[in-house]
């Protein structure tokens, strides 16, 4: 299964694509987490370090796919999650959609891509051209994560209009919304009436979430000594059985961006 984590720069992609990797490694399953950012962060909590990046590695063998080795690529985080970081265009030239292709396009290659129980892919949520929803081409599902704040929501409607979208050529669900960062809820409720999807799950601002990121570890790395961080474990446990339920999920229908100014505004 294939599955592509969405969302607002900041708001946890990686964070919460991580601890959520692990869950479903937790649960047996031999997992792929594939950073799609130019930031290529996504995968630091897992290794505790910034691997290399594809685009890096196929630069450095000149493109010469043969000679790359998966140990090139492929790094072993915690919890025995495999981690790829595709890497990022040039700065203000080339497309991410293309690196996208290229990382795909090696897995296979090197025999990677269908050995794996799920691939998560780590993707860049401001989505302004057909680059940033390449990952929803290999996706069964798409995952959402968002506050409970207008700017997330306005990007989380945008990529619900992406899902819609590749929904006509490719068998792609929206899952669901993520919650995250943010204790009330009542502007996602208002999202989610007018624009009917499951929500998996609400995380709250939780401190040790951030320090993880400071510390290079997941929540579940960290549970280990500190047993009082299973609670927030148990948010991502809950969102990788659902995800390993297969759920039905939506194909959504994204709101005109004027209705949904006034539907998220209070004037
Ligand atoms: P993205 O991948 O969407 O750009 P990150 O996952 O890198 O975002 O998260 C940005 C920052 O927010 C990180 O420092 C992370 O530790 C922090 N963070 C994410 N989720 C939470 C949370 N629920 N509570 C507190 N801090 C969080
Ligand atoms: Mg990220």
């Amino acid at each position: 299964m294939k599955v592509a984590v969405y969302g607002k720069g900041g708001i946890g992609k990686s964070t919460t694509s991580c601890n959520i990797s692990i869950a479903l490694a937790r649960r047996g399953r031999k997992v792929l987490q594939i950073g799609c950012d130019p930031k290529h962060d996504s995968t630091f909590t897992l290794t505790g370090f910034l691997i290399p990046t594809i685009i890096d590695t196929l630069q450095v063998k000149d493109y010469h796919y043969e000679d790359v080795w998966p140990e090139d690529v492929i790094y072993r985080g915690y919890g025995g999650v495999d981690c790829v970081e595709a890497g990022g265009p040039p700065a203000g030239a080339g497309c991410g959609g293309y690196v996208v292709g290229e990382t795909v396009k090696l897995l296979k290659e090197l025999n990677a891509f269908y050995e794996y129980d799920i691939i998560l892919f780590d993707v860049l949520g401001d989505v302004v051209c057909g680059g940033f929803a390449a990952p929803l081409n290999y996706a069964d599902y798409c995952i959402i994560i968002t506050d409970n704040g207008f700017d997330a929501l306005f990007a989380a409607n945008r990529i619900a209009a992406s899902v819609r979208e590749k929904s006509h050529t490719h068998p792609l669900r929206l899952a669901g919304l993520v919650g995250n960062r943010t204790s009330g809820r009542d502007l996602i409720d208002k999202y989610v009436e007018a624009c009917p999807m499951p929500v998996l799950e609400v995380l709250p601002l939780v401190e040790d979430i951030r320090v993880s990121r400071v510390k290079g570890k997941t929540l579940f790395e960290m549970a280990e000594y500190q047993p009082n961080l299973n609670y927030v474990c148990d948010f991502y446990l809950n969102i990788a059985d659902q995800i390993l339920s297969e759920p039905e999920g939506v194909v959504p229908r994204e709101i005109p961006d004027r209705e949904l100014f006034s539907l998220l505004s209070d004037f």
